[in-house]
């Protein structure tokens, strides 16, 4: 035991004796030792000597050895230092109860046993020596919970800090002495009342602006009861780390969840197939072409969900599979569960979706339906044909009519001529009546083109289904029953009833055409009024509020289906096979309805009839239009005419027709030429007749100068193929029109007319 201390032991005692038995005992023992004969020395040695043990008398000549004790024990050098008091003049209890409280350690009396004097001081040194080592564990410990790098700290039962660690300090910023004895909550507010309270604490706490992770314990057990143990885990830069991660991976949701809006909701038909074929990925817009819902598609192959089209599709996808090479715009025609029957039509791209191998693993389609617009685009077509058509036709027939005219006109008079011999004049009459089929034929050709020139009456539809009763029976047929029913109450249209008959006719045919049982046709009339504000849908544009005639055949045949009514009314759109239809007979009803400012409907279905409804405005007061009967020639015999027309033939036949009634005719071979008469004062012409169609100066602008300079002189039009400009002109101003190849008959009715008319 001695050697574990090395310091002395210091024994102060003023007396000799007692302080020589002491040292004696103690040096026997083993122990090495300082003296001091006072207080004053026994301070001094005790700072200076750092003794491991004092014996200290307790009456001393300068300074009392309770005195001693109590100075040695404020002195933080001296503090540690045990005392032993050895009194022979104080013995009593009472002494040794104050020396002890003094401060002392041990409280011994003279005479000393020698063996209790030892044991004594080995007992204080033992437990110093304990001490020493608890301290330098507190040390160690205290060091060790300062390196801590979490913040940690002790609360009692009470929830005040009974310790914490350097961390703590700094995460709280404040010293350690301020923040012992303070309540935790009032420390780190944030941990609440709650938090005190114990397993309802938050896992983790903000402190501004750092993150920290709470673990609450119950403390060490060797702790009071209610005593906690809290680590304050640093944990910023993991939350700032998963934070980020949180935020980025929202933002990838986000934007998938984009996709996946833009994808499902894309107008264009998307889907994804695996090599199998199997939809794996489908939008509404693909599955909706389909005619399947989405989930139905979903797993199942195309060759099950479009059987229809999977022979053409089928083995185009196995290729792609194969060659990995992308199809682009690939036009697809046929049908789906969409719309059983209809052929629709497609166009689809095709890129292949490869794994990570770069294998193909799959397809990528868009497609995107262009039925409509292919079907607007063939109608385009069609309509450019039908231009083309109507051009040649129009060409053709301006030709034609001006030569039918002159060989009309001519043979008329030859056959007129008094003595032309019998036989000359059936070969003449030949010749005639050629020319006139040539002229009919003309008129057709200016049909198809629906250019024909228009001759609007104002007439009652009842008076011209009647009188064509009997024609339609027999184009109708004796199988099927006819059936007018007049309607129309007086009410008047303004329409070419030469045009409406044609039209009747072809509409009775098309019935004729599809009664392969016996049915009825009927024709009914009716009026119709459109109130302001309402409106009534009709093939291509609404019926506008007003009155009409309405005019409906309706059959009882075999009816259309959706797809062939949707074209019925095309050019050249025919079901009958070659060499029956025409496809021209409802294109002309079309043409010629639109042409006179109606509207036309037709409503059919398969085995149950069709009904073809044409709406013709009525027109206000009588009929302006009185025919007068021809007054036979020379009627207006003295009238002088100037006929302008470029071809001389035509001009030379109408001068002489003219001429042959008793008129008064003047030629000229243009405009230019016509202007130049009409200016001099000696010519008092009644009439002007004058082509449209000439090279330089057009009728048109010569009937302008005319009016300048003689505004009140009548002017006929003649024309074999007026463009559709000009005629529209003529017939909306009034002008009168003659259409060539005209009858002599219809070219003097007309002159005699106009004639009374200026009279
Ligand atoms: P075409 O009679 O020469 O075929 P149209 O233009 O008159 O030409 O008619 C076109 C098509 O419309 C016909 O081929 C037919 O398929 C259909 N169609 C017209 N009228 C009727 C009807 N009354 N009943 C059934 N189908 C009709
Ligand atoms: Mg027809």
């Amino acid at each position: 035991m001695p050697d574990a201390v090395a310091t002395p032991i210091l024994v102060v005692d003023d007396n000799e004796a007692e302080r020589y038995y002491v040292s004696r005992v103690l040096t026997r023992a083993g122990f090495e030792v300082q003296e001091a004969e006072n207080g004053l020395d026994a301070l001094h040695l005790a700072e200076s000597g750092q003794p491991a043990l004092i014996t200290l008398d307790i009456r001393l000549p300068d300074v009392s050895g309770l005195e001693v004790c109590r100075r040695l024990k404020q002195n933080p050098v001296t503090r540690d230092i045990p005392v032993l008091h050895i009194s022979a003049s104080f013995t009593s209890p009472d002494n040794k109860a104050e020396g002890l409280d003094g401060g002392a350690d041990g409280y011994l009396t003279h005479p000393v046993d020698a063996t209790e004097l030892v044991a004594t001081v080995r007992a204080l040194l033992r437990s110093r020596q304990a001490e020493v080592l608890v301290r330098a564990a507190a040390r160690e410990w205290t060091t060790t919970f300062d390196l801590i790098g979490d913040a940690v700290c002790l609360t009692g039962p009470d929830g005040s800090v009974v310790r914490c660690n350097a961390a703590f300090s700094r995460l709280v910023g404040r010293p350690y002495t301020d923040i012992i004895g303070r309540p935790l909550t009032e420390v780190v507010p944030p941990l609440g009342p709650r938090a005190v309270e114990g397993p309802a604490s938050p896992a983790s706490v903000r402190l501004g602006d750092r993150h920290f992770r709470v673990s609450v314990d119950a403390g060490p057990p060797d702790l009071e009861s209610g005593s906690r143990a809290w680590v304050l885990g640093d944990i910023t830069a993991r939350q700032q780390h998963e934070d980020a991660l949180r935020r980025s991976e929202e933002e990838a949701q986000a934007r998938l969840r984009e996709i996946e809006a833009v994808y499902s909701s894309a107008p264009v038909g998307l889907c994804v197939l695996d090599r199998d074929l199997r939809y794996v990925r489908i939008n509404a817009r693909m599955a909706e072409m389909i005619g399947r819902p989405a989930e139905a598609c979903l797993g199942r192959t195309v060759a099950e969900t479009t059987p229809t089209l999977a022979g053409m599709l089928v083995p185009r996808f196995q290729e792609l599979l194969d060659t990995g090479t992308p199809v682009y715009n690939l036009e697809i025609r046929g049908t789906t569960d969409a719309q059983p029957g209809v052929e629709r039509v497609w166009v689809a791209t095709w890129l292949p979706l490869r794994d990570a191998e770069g294998k193909v693993a799959g397809i990528n389609v868009a497609a995107e339906e262009v039925t409509e617009t292919r079907r607007l685009q063939e109608k385009l077509m069609e309509a450019h044909r039908l231009e083309a058509v109507g051009r040649l036709a129009g060409g053709v027939a301006h030709e034609t009519n001006n030569q039918m005219t002159v060989v009309l006109g001519c043979a008329g008079f030859v056959l007129r001529h008094p003595t032309l011999p019998g036989s000359l004049r059936s070969d003449v009459e030949q010749i005639r009546q050629a020319a006139e089929r040539t002229a009919r034929i003309t008129a057709q050709l200016l049909a198809y083109g629906r250019r024909q020139h228009l001759q609007p009456e104002v007439v009652d539809l009842d008076t011209v289904t009647d009188r064509l009763r009997s024609f339609l029976m027999r184009a109708l047929g004796d199988r099927s029953t006819l059936q007018i029913l007049p309607g129309s109450m007086g009410r008047r249209v303004k329409a070419d009833v030469g045009q409406i008959e044609q039209m009747l006719l072809n509409l009775t045919l098309n019935a004729r055409d599809a009664m392969t049982e016996p049915g009825t046709l009927t024709i009914r009339t009716s009026v119709v009024t459109v109130p302001p504000g309402a409106s009534l849908p009709t093939q291509d544009d609404e019926l506008r509020p007003g009155e009409y005639v309405s005019l409906v055949v309706a059959d009882t045949g075999n009816g259309m289906t959706p797809s062939t009514l949707r074209r019925a009314f095309e050019p050249f759109f025919t079901t009958k096979g070659p060499g029956k239809g025409t496809g021209l007979g409802l294109s002309m009803v079309y043409g010629l309805v639109k042409q006179s400012g109606g509207y036309i409907r037709a409503e059919s279905e398969p085995g149950r009839g069709t009904r073809i409804e044409i709406f013709l405005p009525t027109v206000d007061g009588p009929t302006p239009a009185v025919t007068l009967p021809p007054t036979g020639a020379g009627g207006a015999g003295s009238a002088y005419v100037l006929v302008v027309e470029d071809d001389p033939l035509v001009r030379s036949v109408v001068a002489r027709e003219l001429a042959g009634h008793g008129y008064r005719v003047a030629e000229a071979p243009n405009g230019h030429a016509a202007l130049e008469r009409l200016s001099q004062s000696s010519e008092q012409f009644d009439l002007l007749i004058t082509d449209l169609a000439m090279p330089r100066m057009d009728g048109r602008e010569l009937a302008e100068r005319v009016a300048e300079i003689r505004p009140e002189l009548p002017i006929l039009f003649i024309s074999g193929h007026p463009d559709e400009a000009a005629r529209r002109a003529l017939v909306e101003a009034d002008r009168p029109y003659l259409q060539k190849p005209f009858t002599a008959e219809e070219l003097l009715g007309r002159l005699e007319e106009m004639l009374r008319r200026v009279r």
